[in-house]
């Protein structure tokens, strides 16, 4: 039986990919083992069948009678351990979440839908290396990867809207706190909406509202940059949109992809607004059906205002594995521009989907 290790299987992503794994009875037909970074000898995970206690996550020696690790514990935990392994001769199967080998030269970024040929011509050539890629980048290309499949981008920009878990689990949390403390700064008071507005705003710019964690608040805000610096006023998260999304397709020829992204105050989905020059004209029907056609959660909205406000939303996404596109229209009464809205769970396909569905892979190929 193949031995997987699972690492951060109780962090975010962790317990997502652990609740769709138990939903697809991904858990049978292998042998588990879990790992702790601060747990070693406590009771693993509930998966419907016995499991040994906690291993320790740093033990190399342990890693290395694996088959298969799946990490979702982090980039630091990667950047830590992974050296190590390979250094002792370790020459399995390498599946994590974090960002921290994505783009190293023996890596494929995995999202299947997508880039199944890109993955199966690596394992041909024997890559061992399977990384889960950015949030963003991966429901913009689960929303209009038919597009990039049909080869008809130019280049694009994508306007994000991002949500809290994206900045992690004390995020998510800071953002409800957030939200508690407006509403106690306001509860029960009857006033003219001005005064209600500059109540909120008092305590809000009050030093003890809650900001630890995102330094600003997001809470009746956004905030318009996302992740660290890197050059040309550009952030990471925008150059990632670049970077992932031409490694994901492993594009011969750079297709421009670049935008602004930005933190919005949503828990679990994240939205953009793509505008795309198309390397020839359609016609809006054309554009609904490549992208309808590309993959089987991916679901055209029509343009209009009740089917947007509905079925258009992080709110009637989160939860869900559909990748609704909708604002289908062209720009100006130009074929060659499209723009476009669309959303997605960025704990499902944005981060634990494609690392389960590559396990899935992984385990089929060498089973
Ligand atoms: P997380 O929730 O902070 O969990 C990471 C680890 O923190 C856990 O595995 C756990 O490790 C430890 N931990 C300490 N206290 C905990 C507690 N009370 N509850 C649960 N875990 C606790 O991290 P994450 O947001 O899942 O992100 C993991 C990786 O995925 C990161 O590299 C991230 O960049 C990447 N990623 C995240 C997203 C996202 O949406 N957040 C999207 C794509 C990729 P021990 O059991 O060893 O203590």
């Amino acid at each position: 039986m193949v031995k997987v290790g699972f690492v951060g299987w109780r962090g975010m992503v962790g317990s997502v990919l652990r609740q769709r794994m138990l939903e697809e009875n991904d858990f049978q037909g292998l042998k588990p083992l879990f790992f702790s970074t601060s747990q070693v000898g406590q009771k693993g995970p509930e998966i419907g069948m016995e499991v040994p206690e906690l291993a320790d996550a740093f033990d190399i020696k342990t890693l290395s009678s694996l088959d298969a690790i799946v990490t979702c514990q982090g980039g630091d935990y990667t950047k830590e351990v992974y050296p190590k392994l390979r250094k002792e001769g370790w020459d399995g199967y390498w599946i994590d979440a974090a960002s921290a080998l994505r783009m190293e030269k023996d890596s494929v970024i995995v999202l299947d839908p997508v880039n199944r040929e890109v993955i199966d011509e690596a394992f041909e050539s024997g890559v061992k290396n399977y990384i889960g890629a950015n949030c963003t980048v991966s429901l913009m290309l689960m929303g209009i990867g038919g597009l990039f499949k049909e080869n008809k981008v130019d280049w694009l920009t994508s306007m994000t809207y991002q949500s809290a878990s994206g900045a992690g689990s004390k995020n998510m949390a800071e953002l409800v706190e957030q939200m508690q403390t407006i509403s106690k700064a306001t509860e029960g008071k009857k006033m003219p909406v001005l005064e209600l507005d500059r109540e909120v705003q008092e305590t809000i710019e009050n030093p003890d509202f809650p900001t630890e964690n995102f330094t600003v608040p997001l809470a009746c805000n956004l905030i318009p940059w996302i992740d660290k610096e890197v050059e040309d006023g550009q952030s990471r998260e925008e150059w990632k949109g670049s970077a992932e999304t031409n490694k994901i397709l492993n594009s011969k020829q750079q297709i421009p992809v670049d935008g602004i992204c930005v933190r919005v105050p949503a828990m679990r989905c994240h939205s953009q607004a793509i505008t795309i020059k198309l390397k020839e004209e359609m016609e809006l029907k054309e554009i609904e059906n490549t992208i309808a056609k590309a993959n089987e959660w991916v679901k055209v909205i029509p343009n209009n205002k009740e089917d947007s406000i509905r079925q258009l939303t992080p709110i009637a996404v989160s939860g869900k594995l559909t990748v609704p596109v909708g604002r289908i229209r062209h720009i100006n009464n130009d074929a060659s521009f499209v723009t476009l809205f669309t959303v997605g769970d960025q704990l499902l396909w944005g981060a634990a989907e494609p690392v389960r569905r590559m396990l899935q892979i992984v385990l089929k190929k060498i089973s």
